[in-house]
């Protein structure tokens, strides 16, 4: 979905959309939608500015850093964004380059995708690493089988090849 900012009534306007889960495609291979993604805000442009403010709610799948198995995390998140215009930012960027110039983003002046924002803010909720639970044993770096299972049963008294190799230095054998 796209705002045409002509179409705004003076300079304000509301705006919602729920995604099906194959109907966002977020870009990012670890995740997918779980679940239907709603977004909703507010768009309100003043001057050569545009301010969104709103909030997005879904549930997305991803794999154990451990153990692979997929995992729904439940994401939530309202935000707040500015946009203003390519050569806007060229002339503010030549005076000074602040902090709060650094956290707008620029658009063409016409339109706002709000399919962009949707994927942004739910990536933005995905942690960098997750897990299924606190202590996930993964997998058995032997045999592959999912420690979490059970033991597998060639873990016990499994030696990582260099320690047992400097077991050896230190017996004065080798
Ligand atoms: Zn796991
Ligand atoms: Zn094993």
């Amino acid at each position: 979905m796209r705002i045409d900012l002509f179409k705004l009534e003076n300079g304000k306007g509301d705006f919602a959309q729920v995604y099906q889960p194959e109907e966002l495609d977020l870009g990012d291979e670890r995740v997918s939608l779980f679940s239907p993604a709603s977004i909703s805000g507010k768009i309100r442009q003043s001057g050569t500015e545009v301010i969104i403010n709103g909030n997005v709610d879904s549930c997305v799948q991803v794999d154990c850093d451990r153990c692979l198995r997929p995992l729904q995390l439940p994401v939530k998140s309202d935000f707040s964004l500015e946009y203003i215009t390519g050569s806007e930012y060229e002339a503010n960027r030549t005076a000074e380059l602040t902090e709060e110039l650094m956290a707008v983003s620029v658009f063409d002046g016409q339109t706002i995708d709000v399919d962009e924002i949707a994927k942004e803010q739910i990536l933005l909720q995905v942690p960098t690493r997750s897990l299924c639970k606190e202590d996930c044993k993964g997998f058995c770096p032997t045999c592959a089988a999912d420690r979490n299972a059970g033991e597998c049963g060639c873990s016990a008294g499994d030696v990582d090849p260099r320690w047992a190799a400097l077991k050896d230095l230190m017996s004065g054998k080798s």
